[in-house]
């Protein structure tokens, strides 16, 4: 049976387990992290393998450079269209209407950090520091200038680009090793999931999660399917069946840095993308490329507006939509980053606080649904690169209509 069936069955029992044994599926949490746990230890020593491995197979400069220019225009633009439609949901639906909650938790907002120290930050004082901490800027930042260093040093570099390409290649192995656990692990996360979260404590916020819910939904088939089929020229099955596997890796464990190794595969095994292009433009998307994130906080921003009684001006809107692109951006790729940004865009727009409170009830269910839309967008901007530098080695959809899918799932 494949990956993927398999890891459907475990959510599906995980479901019904959580929602049988109640609270006390919390027993069975421990098996989830072990999972969880043993993909993240993969991530920093692959990340910053492959993309060394991903610079040195570039060799050419200003391929690398436009292929960065290319992911972050698409990335930026994405992410604008994604609150759009986070404020649209938002105002069609209401989700904040007629629900009479005062919060007495009252949340601290998170002081924003200055562009400068974020720039200057990019750098690694200490490159071993940042590993050691798993910071993915300065990680990325600092592999980019090794690789471009190994490239320039001839000859006398190529024993260690050698190196890095064998160790991503068995960190790779390991990943596909650890996978094999997945439909246990994304079991045991989905029976404490279900169980903690019953429908009593659903039903008030219904309508955020609907409106979360059916805004992602919305901008992976409209958005993403769009540029999938436009410009990647692949069959929107083909691609949705091809990322199932890290669709539902984000779902259970709602972190994109987390489900990386598992992205990684799916670009390359799944739907044809070439070593340089998925280990450059995957690492860097699972950093800064937060759509989902970015559509929550759109979405959330209008709830908390609306529980409170709030008109927003016009300005505010715009304010709400660089506030929130910029704080996807700043948002890191592990479980509720995306609440504690929140908080930074609520008070750009001076929004009270305690509407953070009231969604931190519910943020888990929230954010299985942002991890993945953040993950699926990560998967669509590899594809659109691929295809423009040619290295998609799936045949485009015009070429293939009618003939059977031959490459594995
Ligand atoms: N959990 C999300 C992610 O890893 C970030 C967030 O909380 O919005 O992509």
């Amino acid at each position: 049976m494949p990956l993927w069936q398999q890891i459907l069955i475990g959510m599906i029992a995980g479901i019904a387990l959580g929602a049988f044994l109640g609270p006390k599926a919390e027993m069975v949490k421990p098996i989830g992290s072990l999972f969880i746990n043993a993909i993240k230890m993969l991530i920093v020593p692959l990340v910053f393998c492959s993309l060394i491995t991903g610079v040195t197979s570039m060799k050419d400069t200003k391929k690398m450079g436009r292929i960065g220019l290319k992911s972050v225009a698409i990335y930026l633009l994405t992410t604008a269209v994604a609150i759009t439609i986070g404020l649209l949901l938002g105002t069609l639906m209401e989700p904040g209407a007629g629900l009479n909650m005062v919060a007495d938790k009252v949340m601290v907002a998170k002081e924003a950090p200055s562009l400068v120290s974020t720039i200057i930050n990019l750098i690694p004082k200490n490159p071993i520091d940042a590993l050691a901490s798993g910071r993915m800027l300065q990680i990325i930042v600092f592999a980019l200038f090794l690789g471009v260093a190994i490239n320039l040093s001839g000859d006398k570099g190529k024993p260690v680009a050698k190196l890095f390409e064998s160790l991503s290649e068995v960190m790779y192995k390991l990943t596909e090793m650890i996978m094999k656990f997945a439909p246990i692990g994304v079991f045991a996360l989905m029976a404490w999931v279900a169980g903690k979260y019953g429908m009593s404590l659903l039903l008030p916020l219904a309508k955020v999660i609907a409106a979360v819910y059916i805004g992602c939904i919305v901008h992976a088939l409209v958005v993403y399917g769009g540029l999938v089929s436009a410009i990647s020229k692949l069959p929107l099955p083909r691609f949705f069946k091809g990322i199932l596997n890290a669709q539902m890796v984000a779902f259970t464990s709602t972190s994109s840095a987390g489900t990386l190794p598992v992205s990684m595969r799916c670009a390359r095994e799944n739907l044809g993308c070439s070593k340089s292009v998925s280990s450059f433009v995957l690492p860097l998307g699972a950093t800064i490329n937060m759509d989902g994130t970015a559509l929550y906080q759109g979405v959330c921003a209008l709830f908390v507006a609306q529980l409170f009684g709030i008109d927003l001006s016009t300005g505010q809107y715009l304010t709400i939509i660089a506030t929130a692109t910029l704080a996807s951006i700043g948002t890191a790729g592990v479980p509720g980053a995306g609440l504690i940004m929140l908080s930074l865009v609520l008070t750009a727009v001076g929004l009270p606080m305690e509407g953070v409170a009231i969604i931190a009830g519910i943020d888990r269910i929230l954010d299985m649904a942002r991890t993945t839309l953040n993950v699926t967008g990560d998967l669509m901007v590899t594809t659109v690169i691929a295809r423009t530098e040619g290295e998609l080695d799936i045949e485009p959809v015009a070429n293939i209509a009618g003939t059977p899918v031959t490459q594995k799932v």
